[in-house]
């Protein structure tokens, strides 16, 4: 049993003005929890609170910031098997992996506390030095998706604080409690207000996205609701740094090494059960190779254990949510109508709960659903091609542009190959690996903006030119 946590405003736990809603266990199918949703006049209350702390907060000498964001990484640390427990409920992901994303949030948040904001120095000559600061952009507001729901909030809110902007931040309603629980631990670190809790069924995102007291957005989601975040933004020109939904390509080249690459195809497309926006997606493999790669993956996924995320041994957990699931199997059918091959999974499994083996869709045609569409589930689609600059073409034509891969052992060619993705990472014999130095976003409708590394800091500031005359 997880103890509820509440939202925070102003430094105390407040019990949100709206009618609870309830939150489902994936494994079960069942609500395990009601969560409080806050109400706009809540969300009112939490600006105002971020725009008053962030009057002194934004001068809080670097060194005890960055000491800060020290003692936060402790207190996950400290807490670190409750916030796995409360992923595994209402994310649904084996345990293992949970233990990994609060692992990583541990890691990100001390990413953060060591990273130096820089001062440029533009001119240093006789007649004038000219510097360019960094300050602060505000109040920022971060919105977040259901997929990695903890590791995702860190990675909005250890960057905002480090720069020594102030928060209020908004879970996914299908994942509200890791989140509450990690602004509670914050809060018994920074003084009241600096960050703050909403959560809220619908509404509360879009009121954020159109306050005139938040500063900026970040946001992690879907396309679409990245676009109307983006319309309602524009009254008081809020800064965004918008990651959206992709639909990865990798390709795979003849000379592939698949003992070593089949094992490394399947971790990054299945990784999260395949909720992961880096995950690879689509993936075009070379005729000579195309049989066997397809029946080594469909191999691996035929060992996965598939259960409740906290039953030993479990290696593959369930969809997080309902419509999810539905997609995935609206989309499989469809391939399997118009004759594709699903050489393994391809139905839900039966009981509660919303669980979908992994599935390899092969023989299937590059304008089917399941490859054009982003399913964001347990399936890869294997489209077979025999003239490179077909794939490359196949793997581009589409309106979003997130990640990319290329497989093969002639790393030379590989990456010639990589340079022609239009994407914003390109991995070559990998795929979805997101680590803290390395700045990560996406290009065409995937986004703007990077997460990650000086960019990714630096997003959270705006410059401000000191020019000093020597004349
Ligand atoms: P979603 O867009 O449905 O929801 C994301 C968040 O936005 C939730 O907190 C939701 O309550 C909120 N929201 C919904 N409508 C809103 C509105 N009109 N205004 C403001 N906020 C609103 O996305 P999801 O289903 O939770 O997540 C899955 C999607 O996220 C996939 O497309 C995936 O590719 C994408 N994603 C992208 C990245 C990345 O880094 N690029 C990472 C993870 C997930």
């Amino acid at each position: 049993m997880i103890n509820i946590p509440s939202n925070i405003i102003n430094g105390q736990a407040v019990k949100g003005a709206e009618t609870p809603f309830t939150v489902i266990d994936p494994a079960t199918g069942e609500g395990f929890a009601e969560c409080s949703a806050t109400s706009r006049a809540q969300l009112d209350e939490a600006v105002a609170a971020a725009t008053e702390a962030f009057k002194t907060w934004q001068h809080t000498p670097d060194a005890e910031l960055q000491a800060i964001l020290h003692k936060i990484a402790d207190k996950i640390e400290a807490n670190a098997a409750e916030l796995a427990e409360i992923v595994v409920r209402e994310q649904g992901k084996p345990m293992a992996l949970a233990q990994m994303e609060v692992g990583g949030a541990v890691a990100w948040t001390r990413y953060a506390a060591e990273q130096e904001i820089p001062v440029k120095v533009i001119e240093d000559s006789p007649e004038r030095l000219v510097e360019l600061h960094r300050k602060p952009v505000g109040v920022v507001g971060s919105i977040t998706p259901w997929n990695w729901p903890l590791m995702i909030a860190v990675w909005h809110v250890m960057p905002a604080l480090r720069t020594g902007n102030t928060v209020v931040i908004k879970p996914s309603s299908m994942t509200p409690f890791n989140t509450l629980r990690l602004v509670e631990l914050i809060n018994e670190v920074v003084p009241a207000g600096v960050i703050n809790s909403m959560s809220a069924e619908r509404g509360i995102g879009s009121a954020m996205s159109g306050h005139p007291g938040i500063n900026k957005i970040v946001f992690t989601g879907s396309t679409p609701t990245g676009q109307s975040i983006m319309r309602n933004a524009a009254d008081n020109l809020k800064r965004l740094t918008l990651e959206l939904g992709g639909n990865d390509a990798g390709i795979v080249l003849e000379d592939a090494d698949l003992d070593k690459l089949a094992p490394a195809i399947f971790q990054t497309s299945f990784l999260n059960m395949g909720q992961t926006c880096a995950a690879l997606k689509r993936l075009y493999v070379h005729e000579s190779q195309y049989d066997e790669l397809c029946q080594r993956l469909s191999g691996i996924a035929q060992e996965q254990k598939v259960g409740g995320g906290l039953e030993e041994g479990v290696t593959f957990g369930p969809v997080q949510n309902k419509d999810q699931l539905e997609l995935v199997k609206e989309l499989v059918e469809d391939a399997r109508n118009q004759g594709a091959n699903i050489l393994c999974g391809g139905e839900q499994l039966p009981g509660a709960g919303y669980f979908y083996p992994p599935t390899i869709v092969a023989g299937v045609d590059n304008s089917a659903r399941i490859v054009q569409e982003e399913q964001f589930g347990p399936v890869l689609p294997v489209v077979k091609y025999s003239d490179l600059d077909e794939a490359i073409a196949m793997a581009n034509a589409t309106d979003v542009g997130l990640g990319g891969s290329v497989w093969g052992s002639d790393i030379e060619r590989a990456r010639k190959v990589a340079s022609q993705l239009e994407c914003g990472t390109t991995w070559i014999n990998n795929h979805a690996e997101v680590l803290p130095h390395c700045p990560f976003g996406g290009c065409k409708m995937s986004g703007f903006g990077v997460e990650f590394g000086e960019e990714g800091l630096l997003e959270y500031t705006q410059v401000q030119l000191l020019n000093i005359s020597r004349g």
